[in-house]
């Protein structure tokens, strides 16, 4: 009956066979037929009398192959283990070459996209790298920036002594001031450009290079995703539903930390409130002494054919060149996410 259509109530009454009421205990399920959803229509249950709007039509196991339908919960309830089974069968039967074609073209579309996002890995890693350097130039100030990116702070200000023309002047128009209050100002020097970036989630668990172990995970799958449980398939199609969403949060993170490696804000950093010989290291620092490099330098991922293909963990197989492990990185650049 694969390309039946049903919209309406009559679709399914006019159907060869059809009783509109059965009794489980009297009659075996044979199997489902199809699933339907009629809305805004809806029809009574062959099994608990109450109208659905969706549910499954099925046929039965006797004689005269009766066919009714019945809803989703019900075919649970009345029918047990018994529908569970003919639900499987109708999934592997139905859904699965959907999923599987699903799966298939989204395994080509990664495929196609793997230089791309093998560039994007490694200007991240590159980019984590210069976080390590930097945090070991001045920890004291990568804490301060890191804490005013958690509560998304990105305008510097400096703390400025008053002339005594100015406090003069404030004391004149308000007597009713304090002096000692009126020393300093805070003065706007200017925006931390990818001020989010040291509270970006960088981690493989949760964080931004997640994307990058499952798209090599899919990836092994390249010439079998026919191996894959129907469940696993499910997994795979709403993961590839979320895939460009996903590389857009990978990019803007990267971007993030292109903006903030700046010389301009290495001025800026050097205006926040730190010991003044950190102030001073970084104002006197130089972002070429940071190791900005990256490169593709191996072959992307996965490459023909599969059984060459290696297992899970290629990123620690291209760990970055710094002496902290990624748990330290992480430990470091926190778990909070920035998307
Ligand atoms: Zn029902």
């Amino acid at each position: 009956m694969q390309g039946m259509r049903i919209r309406t109530p009559n679709d399914i009454q006019n159907l060869p066979g059809y009783v509109s009421k059965i009794d489980p205990k009297l009659i075996p399920l044979s199997h489902i037929v199809i699933h339907y959803d009629i809305r805004p229509f809806d029809i009574q249950c062959g099994l608990c009398g109450r109208a659905h709007m969706d549910g499954r039509i099925i046929a039965l196991a006797d004689v005269s192959k009766s066919i009714t339908n019945i809803g989703h919960i019900c075919g649970k309830k009345y029918f047990g283990d018994m529908y569970v089974d003919a639900l499987r069968r109708y999934n592997d039967a139905i859904t699965r070459p959907q999923l599987l074609q699903k799966v298939s073209e989204g395994i080509r579309k990664v495929d196609s996209l793997q230089l791309q996002l093998q560039s994007i890995r490694l200007h991240g890693v590159s980019l984590l790298r210069q976080s390590v350097q930097f945090h070991a130039l001045s920890p004291e100030i990568f804490d301060l920036l890191k804490r005013r990116a958690i509560n998304n702070q990105a305008d510097i200000y400096e703390s400025v002594e008053r002339t005594k023309e100015e406090i003069e002047d404030l004391l004149a128009a308000n007597p009713f001031q304090s002096r000692d209050q009126l020393l300093t100002k805070e003065v706007y020097r200017g925006t931390v450009a990818g001020h989010k970036f040291l509270s970006i989630d960088w981690s493989v668990e949760r964080g931004i290079q997640r994307l990058f172990c499952e798209v090599s995970e899919l990836l092994d799958f390249n010439f079998h995703p026919g191996q894959l449980a129907t469940h696993k398939l499910v997994k795979w199609a709403n993961w590839l539903d979320d895939l460009d969403e996903q590389i857009k949060s990978v990019k803007s993170a990267v971007l993030e930390g292109e903006r903030f490696f700046s010389q301009t804000n290495l001025q800026l950093f050097a205006l926040l409130p730190a010991l003044p010989a950190a102030r001073e290291k970084i104002r006197n620092f130089h972002l070429s002494e940071l190791d900005d490099s990256y490169s593709v330098r191996s072959t992307p991922y996965k490459t023909l054919p599969a059984q060459k293909v290696r297992p899970l963990g290629r990123i620690r197989a291209e760990r970055p060149k710094s002496q902290l492990t990624l748990k330290q990185l992480r430990r470091l650049l926190g778990n909070k996410k920035v998307r």
